[in-house]
This record gives C-alpha cells, sequence and structure tokens, in this order.
C-alpha cells in the first residue's frame, strides 16, 4: 500500500508517516472529528526513487563540499529536478487518485491540505529534513505534482548544507506527505483545555469568522470566551473582526475580506457550539492525559478538529523558578553542577550587604562569586567558572569568557554598550558605568552583584550549605506565549545567543546586529579583507547570520548592515588606519561608512546575496542612521548593484536621526518595507545626550515627549503608506514604550530576550484594552 489511511494510523507509525501524519492518525484513532484524508508513506517515496533507479545518483549528487555555494546550488538543483521529472509509476498514480477521489467523495474539484511530515525525528531540527511544504486548495489537477514537490523539498539547498554539515547520510533521511480534506471553515479558532498561564481547570476558547489563519497569524483579534469548568457561567469577550480569511470561489486560493458589517462585532460562538467544543477538549485532553492546545473550525454546523498540541508550559511554571539561574546562558541546560549555584538571591548568605559600588543595572538577576580584574586580554585566562569579570568595557574578545562568568562589571557604558548587550543576551547578571569598580575592587574579592539594583555588595550572599541547590530564578517569567496581534520578536547581537532567543517564541529576530561578528575577527573589515580575501569577508557574514536564521527559520530575520563607530574599530588591527575622530558617534558609522566605501560595502551585500541563493528566504535587510531618502536611493542601487532585487526581498531603514523620522514619508515612496525604530540613537540625537555618558545618563529617556512625538508621526505616516513599523532599540523591552506603541498602532515590537515573555503579555493586555474601549 503506498498510502495509509489516517484511521489506520497511530503514534507508534512515526517510521512509516512522520510527525504530522502520526499525530493526525491518532487523533483520528481517538474519535475525534479529523477531517479525512491519508498520508503517502515514506516508504513511498522511497520506493519512487528506487525503482526508477534515481537514487543513487540522488545520493551521490548531494554528497559536496557544503561551503563551496555553487556546487551546493548545482547539488539541489539537480536532486530536484530529478525528482521533479521523474513520473510516477502507472500503479502509484492511480492508488494516491483513488484514495483523492475518496476522500473527495468523487468530486473532482475537491480541495485537499498537501503537507510534507519528515520521519527524521531524531534530528534535531526540521530544516534537517527539509523544508516543511504546505499547499492549501489542491485538486486533482496539481495534487501529483505538489506531493512530487514535497518530496524535492527534502532536497533545497538549506536542508543538503544542514545535513552535510552534521554529518547526517542523506540516503536515512524519508519523507512522507499528509493529503487531508480542506475545511472551508465558516468559524475557527483555537481553544485551550485548561488555562494556559495557571493549569487551572478553566477552557478558553478564542474564535473569528473564516479560516484558522487568520486566528493563528494575529491578522485579527478574536471573540475571548472563558469557561471555567465547575461553573456554568461564560465569560464572553466580543472583539471587533475586521478581517477574515476565506477561499476565493473562482480560484481555490485562501484571501483576506472584511467582515460584513452585520457580523463585525457580532458573536461568533452560540452556547450549542461552546458546549460541543468543551466537549471535544475533554475528550482529546482524556485522551492525552494532559491540557492540550487545539486549533479548531466549525463548517455546515460540523465542529473538526485540525491539531491538537499538549500545553507544556502549565508544568514549567513551577520548574522555571528553580532552573533559570543555573541554565547554561547559550544552550539553555541546566547545570546542576552548581557552576552558577552561587548565585542566589541576596539576603540568604554570610555577606556584609555593604553596598561597596554601584552603576546601572543592565542584565538582570543576582550572584555572587569572586572578582577577577580584567584590565587586558591576557587577564582573561583567569576567569574561571563562577568568577565575577570586572572590567573598563566588555570587547568581543571577551565573549567566552563572559559565558563562564557568573557576573560582569564595567567602569564604564550605558544600557546599550557592548557589556550591557552581550551580558542579557547570554543572560549572565551585569552593572555597568559603575565609574569605578575596577579601582575599588580587587582579584579574588568575593562580591554579590544584583544586576536589578544596580548595587555590587560586600561580600557572598549564599549560604555555604546551599551552594550546590539550584538557585531560584533570576527574574520569572510568563511561563505562557500570548497570542498577539502585534508581533513581538527579538533583538540578537551575538549569533551564540540564537537558540536561547529562539527558544523565547517570539515572532522573529527585528533587529540582528552585525557588528559583533566583524568586531570579533579583531580586525577592521578592510584590514580583514587585505589579509584574507573578500571572499572570507562574505564568508564570514554568512556564516554568521545563517547561524541565526537557520534557528528561526521560517521566522523573519531582520538582519542590520553594519554599523561600528571607528573607535571601535581603532582598537583592532587596521584600526590606526580609521579616522580620527572628535565624536564617533556623530561621525563615519552606519550607512555613511558603506555608501562612502561601496567596495567593502559590497562584499557584505554579498554575504546576503548568497544567503537568498542558500533558501534563507526569512532574511531581511536593514540600513542603519539612514538620514533621507537619498541615503535610501543610494543603499537601493547598491543592492542592485550586489544582484539582490530590491522588489523580492524585504528591506528597509532604522529611524535613529530626526531627520530620518521627519522624512519618512519620502523614504516610503523609495520603496521600504518597513521603517524600525532605533531609540538608542534617536534618543541620543533627539535630546543631545550621549548615551554611553554615565554623567547625563539621568536624562536619556526614551518616553521624553520628543521624541515620542517623532514616534508617533512615523508610525502614522507609514501606517498611510502601508509601511511597517517596529521599534528595535533598549525601550522596546519596557513596558510604558510597549504601551504607547501598540496604541500608536506599531506592527511589531522586539524586545531583549529576557524581556520578549513579559513584552508579549504587555501587548495582549493593550490589544485587549483597546479592544474592549471600542466596543464600551
Ligand atoms: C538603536 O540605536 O536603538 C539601535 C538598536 O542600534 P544600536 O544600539 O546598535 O546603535
Ligand atoms: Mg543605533
Amino acid at each position: 500500500m503506498a498510502v495509509l489511511w489516517l484511521d489506520e494510523i497511530s503514534a507508534d507509525d512515526l517510521e512509516t508517516v512522520g510527525g504530522k501524519g502520526a499525530s493526525l492518525g491518532e487523533l483520528t484513532g481517538a474519535g475525534l472529528p479529523v477531517p479525512p484524508g491519508f498520508v503517502v508513506t515514506a516508504g513511498t517515496y522511497r520506493s519512487f526513487i528506487e525503482s526508477a533507479d534515481i537514487d543513487d545518483e540522488l545520493f551521490e549528487v548531494v554528497d559536496v563540499d557544503a561551503d563551496d555555494s555553487t556546487a551546493l546550488a548545482d547539488a539541489a538543483e539537480r536532486a530536484q529536478e530529478l525528482i521533479l521529472e521523474t513520473p510516477f509509476p502507472d500503479e502509484l498514480r492511480e492508488e494516491i487518485l483513488a484514495s483523492y477521489h475518496e476522500v473527495g467523495e468523487d468530486d473532482e474539484a475537491a480541495f485537499v491540505a498537501v503537507r510534507s511530515s519528515a520521519t527524521a525525528e531524531d534530528l534535531p531540527d526540521a530544516s534537517f529534513a527539509g523544508q516543511q511544504e504546505t499547499f492549501l486548495n489542491v485538486t486533482e489537477a496539481n495534487l501529483l505534482d505538489r506531493v512530487r514537490e514535497c518530496w524535492a523539498s527534502l532536497f533545497t539547498q538549506r536542508a543538503i548544507y544542514y545535513r552535510q554539515e552534521q554529518g547526517f547520510d542523506h540516503s536515512t533521511v524519508n519523507i512522507a506527505v499528509v493529503v487531508q480534506q480542506m475545511v472551508d471553515a465558516e468559524k475557527s479558532g483555537v481553544m485551550f483545555t485548561s488555562h494556559p498561564s495557571t493549569g487551572e481547570p478553566t477552557m478558553i476558547i478564542e474564535a473569528a469568522w473564516g479560516l484558522g489563519e487568520a486566528v493563528v497569524s494575529g491578522a485579527v483579534s478574536p471573540d475571548n470566551y472563558v469557561i471555567p469548568r465547575d461553573e456554568e457561567e461564560v465569560d464572553v469577550t466580543v472583539a471587533d473582526k475586521k478581517v477574515m480569511h476565506v477561499k476565493d470561489e473562482d480560484t481555490g486560493e485562501t484571501i483576506e475580506r472584511a467582515v460584513p458589517e452585520d457580523k463585525r462585532n457580532a458573536r461568533v460562538i452560540d452556547q450549542d457550539e461552546i458546549d460541543g467544543l468543551v466537549e471535544l477538549g475533554e475528550h482529546v485532553e482524556d485522551h492525552y492525559g494532559d491540557p492540550q492546545d487545539v486549533e479548531w473550525a466549525i463548517a455546515d454546523d460540523e465542529i473538526y478538529m485540525l491539531q491538537s498540541r499538549p500545553i507544556t508550559t502549565i508544568d514549567d511554571a513551577d520548574d522555571a523558578d528553580a532552573t533559570d539561574a543555573t541554565a547554561d546562558p547559550v544552550d539553555g541546560v541546566t547545570d546542576g553542577s552548581g557552576t552558577q549555584a552561587t548565585g542566589a538571591k541576596t539576603g540568604t548568605g554570610s555577606g556584609s550587604g555593604d553596598v561597596i559600588v554601584d552603576g546601572l543595572g543592565s542584565s538582570p538577576g543576582t550572584v555572587s562569586g569572586p572578582a577577577k580584574i580584567v584590565t587586558k586580554l591576557d587577564d582573561l585566562a583567569k576567569v574561571s567558572e563562577g568568577d565575577v569579570i570586572v572590567t573598563e568595557m566588555t570587547m568581543p574578545d571577551m565573549v567566552p569568557a563572559m559565558k563562564r562568568a557568573s557576573g560582569i562589571i564595567t567602569d564604564e557604558g550605558g544600557m546599550t554598550s557592548h557589556a550591557a548587550i552581550v551580558s542579557r543576551e547570554l543572560g549572565v547578571p551585569a552593572i555597568v558605568g559603575t565609574g569605578n569598580a575596577t579601582s575599588i575592587l580587587e582579584d579574588g574579592r568575593v562580591v554579590t552583584l544584583d544586576g536589578d539594583k544596580g548595587a555590587v555588595l560586600e561580600g557572598s550572599e549564599v549560604d555555604p550549605d546551599e551552594e550546590t541547590e539550584p538557585v531560584e530564578e533570576v527574574r520569572p517569567q510568563s511561563p505562557v506565549k500570548p497570542m498577539t496581534a502585534t508581533e513581538v520578536k527579538v533583538n540578537v547581537s551575538i549569533p551564540e545567543a540564537a537558540e536561547r532567543a529562539a527558544a523565547t517564541g517570539a515572532d522573529g529576530v527585528g533587529l540582528l546586529r552585525t557588528e559583533h561578528m566583524i568586531l570579533s575577527l579583531n580586525q577592521t573589515p578592510e584590514q580583514y579583507i587585505a589579509n584574507n580575501s573578500p571572499d572570507d569577508y562574505t564568508t564570514e557574514l554568512v556564516e554568521g547570520i545563517r547561524g541565526v536564521a537557520d534557528e528561526f527559520y521560517p521566522r523573519p530575520v531582520r538582519v542590520r548592515t553594519l554599523d561600528a563607530p571607528t573607535d571601535e574599530f581603532r582598537q583592532l588591527e587596521g584600526g590606526e588606519d580609521e579616522p580620527a575622530e572628535h565624536n564617533p558617534m556623530l561621525g563615519y558609522r552606519g550607512i555613511r561608512r558603506s555608501l562612502d566605501r561601496t567596495d567593502v560595502f559590497g562584499h557584505e551585500l554579498e554575504a546576503f546575496r548568497r544567503l537568498y541563493e542558500l533558501g534563507y528566504d526569512n532574511v531581511e535587510i536593514m540600513f542603519p542612521l539612514v538620514n533621507d531618502a537619498e541615503d535610501v536611493y543610494r543603499a537601493k542601487r547598491e543592492l542592485e548593484n550586489a544582484g539582490i532585487d530590491p522588489d523580492k526581498r524585504k528591506w528597509g531603514v532604522m529611524i535613529e536621526t530626526p531627520a530620518s523620522a521627519l522624512c519618512v514619508e519620502e523614504m516610503a515612496a523609495a520603496g521600504i518595507d518597513f521603517a524600525s525604530f532605533g531609540t538608542n540613537d534617536l534618543t541620543q540625537y533627539t535630546l543631545a545626550v550621549d548615551r554611553n555618558n554615565e554623567n547625563v545618563a539621568d536624562r536619556f529617556d526614551e518616553l521624553h515627549p520628543g521624541v515620542l512625538r517623532l514616534i508617533g508621526d512615523v508610525i502614522e505616516t507609514c501606517r498611510e503608506h502601508d509601511v511597517d513599523t517596529s521599534i528595535c532599540g533598549q525601550a522596546g523591552s519596557k513596558p510604558e514604550m510597549v504601551q504607547f506603541l501598540v496604541n500608536e498602532g506599531i506592527s511589531s515590537v522586539s524586545a531583549n530576550i529576557d524581556a520578549v515573555r513579559d513584552v508579549q503579555h504587555e501587548v495582549k493586555r493593550v490589544e485587549q484594552k483597546l479592544l474592549l474601549d471600542s466596543v464600551r
């Protein structure tokens, strides 16, 4: 049998039908109302390539040097061609089409969804197995092509690259294809069978008109129904539902359409439907023995269940308290050895508690450990696990030692300095801008660092008996990701933090800084190119960006082109050739430098071209420190010179100078897709307050009315011109700023890793309030 029906499949059939197929089969077997369908098994893919005798050639052509991008592109093209051009054996064609007719009850135009379902479950990431292809509204006319396209997705450049890099044998990875009836939903939504934050026995249903994608993608704010299981009363919040997704009757495509006026503020589901959904929720929860997060749809008065996943976050809520601070900063694995176990809450130990140094708390958490003064790179060797680094200012070279350290204290810097940004991303508590830590503290002196309050206390606050016990959470975050219409993304500055950033559940990366990738080469870009080659420079960038783009795929990753001031370059090899600048923050940096040195900029943009060629269509390009449309037109021309089609790729600018805020309309006309507020710079340039100068740190106010007025006006103009807006400066992590931005109608907010969850909740809260206000 080339296909297995969903009602013949259980969770044990993973190898044959892949993860998606097994899960749908399990639900069908449990008697849940899953739309009918079948799976073209992994074995069928296998026998297709074997009986056509293309298997040997297939596995041979993809065995290439994955770093040779031309060879990789050729391999992917040939492998996909082999699959796409091999005809279906008659018997197989007939079996798949006969099954399709059975699903559609002999309707030739019946619509089905076709999805790949990879079987390589032992591989750490679905991208290793193949792109996750999904085709909606497929009919008999293109069904077989779609099945072959799912198979061919095993051989995209990206998938080949990763299997090669990880040493996986291409011939061991298989793929199944799920073919399932499309439900032409009149209403749909999601349901939590228990409260997603507290685990209370309360069901929560979100519902909107039309197909479910509108709810899942956040295109519409749904109605909310809260049903305590031991009470009759249902708490209903009816939303203003402006749009719905429906199937276009002519083309079969899914389109967005305005909700008819009489339905916009009407309640979507009635009591009978609530009762039906609650019954379904209880059934699926009983079956799995755990609370579930369910996608459902209603068509012709029938309730369908499209997907069910466990709500794992409820159980994690308590555990999180006990593990976070001991989590390895990069891979998030709990360290039971007590590496950071000296980092406990203040007030439990034997320290005197006297504040000996204070500064800006820039990365939250409280830890204790012996200070290690680092004045030159050689000093880094003395930093062991659990030590507290004390230095003037951190540099890219220090990142490995920063990972080992339990805390970081610097003399200089503000909330957006290297030390502040990197320590937050590593999850290491930090205090910056103390002014004098390197002279007050000495090697070996045990201190306690409170990264929330910005205070360094004498002694260890840890009871010695507790030293190896897991410590309490640095800052408890709410465990559940709320669904928000405004996207919540995350900022990343060091590729090492990508995994931790992706685990936040953010909707993508709102800012990937490339400076740290370049500065860690220890040479200026010009020097690195002279010592090596332009191609090596490009490759460094491709590698750094790819690590993040892959971790988030297919979520978007907005990569900023280089923006380092000359004083940072000066410390590197080749730095003596940097222009001497009286005020580097106002000088030769960002797009100004790039447009002046188009040769180097071209090698940088070549990295983006290669990433697109590798299949990283989730990468977006962002230009820093632009002032006006002329900067934008010139940057756009450089994109074209690098072989990147600005009409096909997403690109945009940072709004970091008052001029850029005032000229955004002209920039919209130049074709930008998005404008992102870099409030660190926008604040410093609007208020004339040096962002790294601790003497004026108290005047650095991102919520200053002047700054907010510029931001509000830009959002309004961008909305008129269909340009997305975002924030990627530090202020995007502050609740007051989030409140302001969501009220103004920003499209997305990008926050620091440790703030993502709180920002998600804040966005949700503000969105709900807006909805309530609109119906009251
Ligand atoms: C900003 O200016 O807000 C920003 C995000 O860029 P950077 O901090 O790297 O200058
Ligand atoms: Mg900036």
